[in-house]
């Protein structure tokens, strides 16, 4: 959205988030610990139950409102990867779960009593191409029984219940590769040590991401949502919001950098004069500013097709790409524009930098969404 949509969101929002200044992300960051403290005031303030209907206890907003909140949080210097999915993938409950699984998780998920946000799909073996995940949940009685392995679940430890895409039929006995992937809402206080082994991983950036190793899992099929078999269109459906979510982010860290970038250049004097007034230093930040604001349009016109409820999947992608490539262009000018601060900690800098890179691998990479446009656009053949 563009900066003037949701005013008074956003005021809220960097009203909420200047209690959590960059000391707070920084020791976080340095002991990779999950920010319990701002989700929870995130939580009460409302702000992750936006997309929920108000009949369920959310306030019923588009997503246009929550690009805003993410977008804030991330323009402050913050980071919305610990509770960001608690916004949305809701969503696969709220389009096509049964009207108990509604009644039963939607009002506690807006209240935060409940927390859904994790998300388990990506696998080991077969990486992007979904159609070959491996994860089996078989029909016993009135039971799945789940044995498999998942990787880079993100705050698996920090969530109630767990989205996850199994195989229900083994793709070479599925009609189309894309058939007979099932979801399951998975009650991780149940599971763990029943089953379900979280193991976490230390990567570059402070995100709470797991391995999951399912050891005959028993999950009730009562948990089943929508349809057994058609699972992998739920997941897609849920897709396009997270990528335009998280472009929201990019489009909030590119104005981080920017901002930062452009008052460090007026600030800092060398040789007798502003750094900014050198044009090698100001044209890359300019130009990160044109880039930046081009990508934000597209975020907007992918949140405005997605709230008309119109197809949106080749502009989320393209927002993601646009927004990520763009903060990432602005994260490296606002390094070279503080020189030897740049990597210094307490600039929060370095600690955007890691974090904003994110961006163009997970949760879709840049190639698979060239791939997209190449041939779902374009016409052009598959290479895959
Ligand atoms: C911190 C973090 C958090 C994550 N959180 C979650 C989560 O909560 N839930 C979840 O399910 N997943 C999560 N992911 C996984 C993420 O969605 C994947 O890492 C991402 O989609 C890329 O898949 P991959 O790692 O398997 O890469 P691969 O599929 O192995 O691809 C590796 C590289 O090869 C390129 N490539 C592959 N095939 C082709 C091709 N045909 N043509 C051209 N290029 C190709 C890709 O673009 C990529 O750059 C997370 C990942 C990270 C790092």
């Amino acid at each position: 959205m563009s900066e003037q949509s949701h005013p008074e969101i956003r005021e809220a929002v960097r009203k909420l988030c200047a209690g959590f200044p960059g000391e707070y992300w920084r020791a976080l960051d340095r002991d990779r610990t999950y920010p319990t403290e701002f989700v929870r005031t995130l939580t009460e303030a409302g702000f992750l139950s936006v997309l929920i209907p108000e009949e369920y206890g959310g306030s019923g907003l588009g997503l246009s409102a929550a690009t805003a909140v993410l977008e804030e949080i991330h323009r402050s210097g913050g980071n919305g990867g610990g509770c960001h999915a608690q916004m949305y993938t809701m969503g696969t409950v709220l389009k096509h779960g049964s009207k108990a699984q509604k009644e039963a998780y939607l009002p506690k998920i807006a209240s935060g009593e409940l927390r859904l946000q994790a998300f388990g799909v990506t696998e080991p073996t077969a990486g992007t191409d979904t159609t070959r995940i491996s994860t089996f949940a078989k029909r016993v009685g009135d039971k799945y029984v789940v044995n498999g392995q998942k990787i880079w679940i993100s705050r698996a430890e920090h969530s109630d219940l767990m989205v996850l895409l199994v195989r229900t039929t083994p793709r070479e006995e599925a009609a189309r590769p894309a058939d007979g992937m099932s979801v399951l809402l998975v009650d991780m206080r149940q599971a763990v040590g029943n089953g379900l082994t979280i193991r976490p991983i230390r990567t570059m950036l402070n995100h709470a991401t797991t391995e999951l190793f399912f050891d005959n899992l028993e999950v009730p099929v009562e948990n089943l949502v929508g349809e057994e078999g058609k699972g992998f269109r739920y997941i897609l459906d849920g897709m396009n919001a997270e990528r335009i979510l998280i472009a929201a982010e990019c489009i909030g860290d590119g104005r981080f950098f920017i901002d930062r970038a452009s008052a460090y250049a007026k600030d800092r004097s060398v040789f007798g004069r502003a750094i900014g007034e050198n044009q090698g230093v100001q044209f890359p930040i300019a130009r990160n500013h044109v880039q930046l604001s081009a990508a934000a349009l597209m975020v907007d016109h992918a949140a405005a097709l997605f709230e008309a409820g119109q197809p949106c999947g080749t502009e989320a992608n393209m927002a993601k790409m646009l927004a990520s490539e763009a903060s990432w262009a602005a994260a490296d000018t606002c390094i070279q524009t503080h020189g030897g601060f740049g990597f210094a900690e307490e600039y929060d800098v370095e600690r955007k930098f890691r974090e904003t890179r994110l961006y163009q691998v997970a949760p879709i990479s840049t190639n698979l969404i060239l791939s997209h446009v190449g041939t779902h656009v374009l016409g052009m053949p598959k290479s895959f």
